[in-house]
């Protein structure tokens, strides 16, 4: 519980009505889309840069540590308060600040969500171009924590490739300007460093983002394969052969089971897998994207390549893809959300072995996933309530953690490593790695109180210790 005096302080800088304390209230904020839970001791509703900076400086004084919160969707514990604080509730600050077309880039509040986002764009001509599946409820500044990815990342680049600046709290209070408007800024490429850091670094309270036209068009194909290896070859395939698709997504047959019975899109049930494939581009070119591709996909093994023929039925097969998670949320009470990547030609070898770990292990696991990135997420359905197999997950999520660094890949596509690959941080990075990494965090946070125990290992943690580097 916070102490009264914290709780007076933060109220002093938000207003009373913007700071919860009671039980219930800080319950809710205590969990996000991993599998822990841990109550903070306060929550504030912050809704300008001067605010976030108040109540960091109120929380310095109280020796207290903070976590931004944006829409609480992160699949690695990222907003979990493992160490108690204040959350500092970011979604307020939701507003598109400026349109700057001539520059390519636009302003914006990190509360604001991805669709919206781009839903604002839309009416100047503009995009903007990541878009993780949850996109409907992961706000930009979430985005900029994780350096998101989705399934225009494959073409496009993830979120450190489209952002130009950002406004930062530091975890003392100060307010700094990272990046900015220039397409280049002398010294350290702070930008670079502060996205993807999970709320470690402090808090970003605006973001300059790159905007990109519009395509004149896009075509939206479903290749289905009775066999998951023919599926994964293909992926390859298509890029050996020169070309790029916006998107090159995969769903596996009980993912699209679980889609069928909830949102009923029009996948077909009997097939081993799906790839959604996606081309942008001028509206003269798209004919021979698709037939090159379909030509690809069916010397691959594909038996039927499908090309939607308007925008219901394109988005009929979006809304499966994005509501895929949520879909298989229905089917099991629980379940775990790896997320490592390979070499996109290690896909097949990498999927072979998921279904030996779901055999060994007697789990299902089914798969979703960008495959054009080479970045798997199998889904470990188990039941959370029973220790036995919380056991087994664990294991078995081990494993393909480090069946994918064996093929070259790494522990981390897109969900960070929060609280839950804290152990793996060593399966792809040397202690001079971790060594390097922790003293970044010391240079911006001696007194360690922006999201405290995230991202690096324990003893590597006590190894360089805090205070100033
Ligand atoms: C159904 C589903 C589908 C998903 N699909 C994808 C996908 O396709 N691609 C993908 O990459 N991810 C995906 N995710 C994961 C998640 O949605 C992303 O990580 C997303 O960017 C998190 O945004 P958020 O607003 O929910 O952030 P939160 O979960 O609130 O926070 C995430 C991290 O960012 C930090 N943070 C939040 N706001 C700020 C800020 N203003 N300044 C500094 N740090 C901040 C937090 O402290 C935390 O460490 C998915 C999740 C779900 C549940």
């Amino acid at each position: 519980m916070a102490s009264s005096k914290l709780v007076d302080d933060l109220r002093a800088v938000v207003g009373k009505a913007n700071v919860l304390d009671a039980g219930l209230d800080l319950q809710l904020y205590g969990y996000d889309a991993y599998l822990v839970e841990r109550r903070p001791d306060a929550v504030a509703f912050v809704h300008s840069t001067e605010e976030v900076a108040g109540v960091v400086r109120a929380c310095n004084r109280h020796g207290v540590p903070f976590v931004a919160r944006g829409g609480g969707t992160n699949l690695s514990g990222g907003t979990i308060p493992v160490k108690g604080g204040v959350v500092i509730e970011m979604i307020r600050m939701n507003k598109l600040l400026e349109v700057d077309a001539a520059n390519l880039r636009a302003r914006a509040q990190p509360g604001l969500f991805n669709l919206e986002f781009g839903n604002q764009l839309a009416p100047h001509g503009y995009q903007y171009l990541p878009d993780p599946a949850s996109q409907k409820a992961a706000t930009l500044g979430g985005n900029v924590g994780e350096n998101s990815g989705g399934p225009h990342c494959f073409k496009y680049g993830v979120t450190t490739n489209h952002i130009l600046g950002l406004t930062v709290v530091l975890p003392d209070g100060e307010v700094a300007e990272l990046g900015g408007k220039a397409p280049d800024t002398p010294g350290y490429d702070l930008t670079g460093v502060f996205v993807g850091s999970e709320g470690t670094l402090g808090i970003c309270t605006e973001v300059v983002a790159r905007i990109v036209r519009l395509p004149e068009g896009v075509k939206t194909m479903l290749a289905i394969y009775d066999s998951i290896e023919a599926g994964s070859q293909t992926v390859s395939a298509i890029v050996a052969a020169g070309m790029i698709p916006a998107t090159l997504e995969m769903m596996d047959q009980l993912v699209i089971q679980a889609v069928e019975a909830s949102l009923k899109c029009g996948f077909p049930l009997d097939c081993a897998t799906v790839l959604i494939i996606e081309v942008d581009g001028l509206i003269d070119d798209l004919d021979r994207q698709v037939q090159t591709i379909s030509e690809l996909c069916q010397a691959h093994g594909a038996r039927e390549v499908r090309v939607a023929k308007n925008d219901a039925e394109r988005a009929a097969l979006w809304a499966g893809r994005r509501g895929a998670f949520g879909a298989v949320a229905r089917i099991t009470p629980s379940y775990l959300v790896c997320d490592g990547t390979v070499p996109r030609t290690a896909l097949p070898v990498v999927l072979r072995k998921v279904a030996e770990v779901s055999k060994k292990y007697d789990l299902q696991i089914p798969n979703v996933f960008h495959a054009g990135d080479g970045n798997l997420h199998p889904l470990i359905l188990f039941d959370w309530r029973n220790k036995e197999q919380q056991e087994r997950v664990m294991k078995a999520g081990t494993e393909i953690l480090e069946l994918c660094v064996a093929l070259g890949g790494t522990i981390s596509g897109e969900h960070g490593v929060g609280i839950e690959k804290l152990d793996a941080m060593r399966l792809c990075c040397s202690d001079a790695d971790i060594r390097a990494q922790l003293l970044v965090k010391r240079a911006f946070d001696p007194a360690d109180l922006s999201n405290p125990g995230k991202i690096f290992p324990k003893p590597a943690e006590q190894e360089v210790g805090h205070g100033r580097a």
